[in-house]
């Protein structure tokens, strides 16, 4: 009996350690263009845990729509750094899925997808420590609803 009471709080420890270092968040892009959460609410900012090596944020698009119409994606950068990048996204065009090739403001992005894809960007926490950094969609006219702030914590 002890030691099943033992193990049971034992292995509530260990789940709460894994909430905490969770090193993934999921992301839900909707046809409101926001970035939403499982729950329905809108996500304008996710915690990064300092204790992970590298972060990974997956994006569902739950439109019914091509990505050329509703295409959503997720790409980090330095907050001074956004506008710059979605209007030289804009430039470049819905064949080059709003970002520019090789943009060196951009510290990671996943594809633009469209309804019922699912994608995933990842990066190294260690380049966001500093602070600063920003997620955000780069299709045309996005970026003002869909960004938000990477707090590292
Ligand atoms: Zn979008």
């Amino acid at each position: 009996m002890e030691k099943s009471v033992l193990l049971l709080i034992m292995g509530l420890f260990s789940v709460s350690a894994f909430a905490a270092d969770k090193c993934s968040y999921d992301l839900l892009g909707t046809d409101t263009r926001d970035y939403k959460n499982e729950q329905g609410e809108i996500v304008k900012q996710i915690i990064v845990p300092s204790s992970c090596t590298n972060f990974t944020i997956t994006l569902r698009n739950v439109t019914k729509m091509h990505k050329n119409i509703m295409g959503h994606n997720v790409v980090i950068a330095k907050e001074k750094d956004v506008k710059a990048i979605a209007i030289d996204g804009a430039i470049a065009g819905v064949k080059k899925d709003y970002l520019k090739p090789g943009d060196t403001r951009v510290l990671a992005a996943s594809k633009m997808i469209g309804g019922g894809d699912k994608t995933s960007v990842r990066f190294p926490v260690a380049k966001i420590k500093g602070g600063g950094y920003d997620f955000f969609c780069s299709f045309l006219g996005h970026e003002r609803k869909m960004h938000g702030k990477l707090i590292v914590e």
